[in-house]
């Protein structure tokens, strides 16, 4: 079980205000981090995350836009400080055959789910990598791994991250930064509800457990991963799916 700690560390969760990002948010602030969520434009989600959970910062931007990015990081780690622990977390859906898919299609998940891992962990890296300690843990999913009809775009965003991740964790292994990778399998969130009610009972007939996972055991996983004393966890993608997928 993951300890309650003391810490005045600062982290930042992208897509912080709902499904798995408010799990992950909630989770790292009642364990004492500095927690700043962000989000894109839902804000009647975004006002209830703040009133239930008491975390008010709050930040609305998006991670497709490097510019946009870099203006608030810099304000997070003014009102803040210096960012320890990034959740890349933010992620879209964009589904249809590939024969069917349009540009914008592709171009939309790969910005919000690919160049957002950039984009946000090149304004941190170079901060932590000075401090020598910081924790770059991305959220890929078990369709980045196994493939998935109707989603060459979001597979090849999500496997992306991986790559991306083993090869910035090998950069920083000797600066203290860990940088690893969590693929969920489906989880019960907003993304799987929008799912055809036939589709999805189809999908969990699947899943050796038979039921969706709980966005708490994600954020689980990040606190762990997150934890000052995980110095030896680094490079590795966790496959956390119900045994729907064994990588
Ligand atoms: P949700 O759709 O419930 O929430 C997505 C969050 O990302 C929202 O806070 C949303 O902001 C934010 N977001 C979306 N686009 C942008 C953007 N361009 N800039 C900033 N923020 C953005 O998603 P989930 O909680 O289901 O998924 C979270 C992550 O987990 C995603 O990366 C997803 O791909 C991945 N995943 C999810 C699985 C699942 O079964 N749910 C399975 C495998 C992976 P706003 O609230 O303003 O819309």
């Amino acid at each position: 079980m993951v300890r309650k700690i003391e810490t005045s560390r600062v982290a930042v969760v992208t897509g912080g205000t709902r499904g798995i990002g408010a799990s992950i948010s909630a989770l790292l602030h009642k364990f004492g981090y500095k927690v700043a969520a962000t989000y894109m434009g839902n804000d009647k989600a975004a006002e209830a995350f703040r009133e239930k959970t008491g975390i008010d910062a709050v930040y609305k931007f998006n991670v497709a836009d490097y510019d946009a990015c870099a203006e608030y990081i810099a304000r997070i780690e003014k009102d803040l400080g210096p960012v320890d622990i990034l959740v890349n977390n933010a992620g879209i859906t964009r589904d249809a055959f590939l024969h069917k898919m349009t540009p914008q299609q592709w171009q939309e998940v790969i910005h919000t789910n690919l160049d957002s891992v950039f984009n946000l962990s090149r304004l941190v890296v170079e901060g932590m990598r000075q401090r020598e300690f910081g924790r770059i843990i991305s959220i890929s999913s078990i369709n980045g791994l196994s493939g998935q009809v109707g989603q060459t775009n979001y597979a090849a965003a999500k496997a992306g991250i991986v790559g991306f991740s083993k090869s910035l964790a090998l950069e920083v292994a000797s600066k203290g930064v860990t940088v690893n990778v969590i693929a969920p399998g489906y989880i019960d969130t907003d993304m799987v509800r929008a799912v055809d009610a036939t589709i999805l009972e189809k999908i969990v007939a699947k899943i050796p457990v038979k039921k969706l996972g709980s966005a708490d055991s994600i954020a689980r996983l990040v606190a762990f991963l997150a934890d000052d004393d995980n110095v030896f966890i680094t490079g590795a993608t966790f496959n956390i799916n119900g045994g729907q997928y064994m990588a």
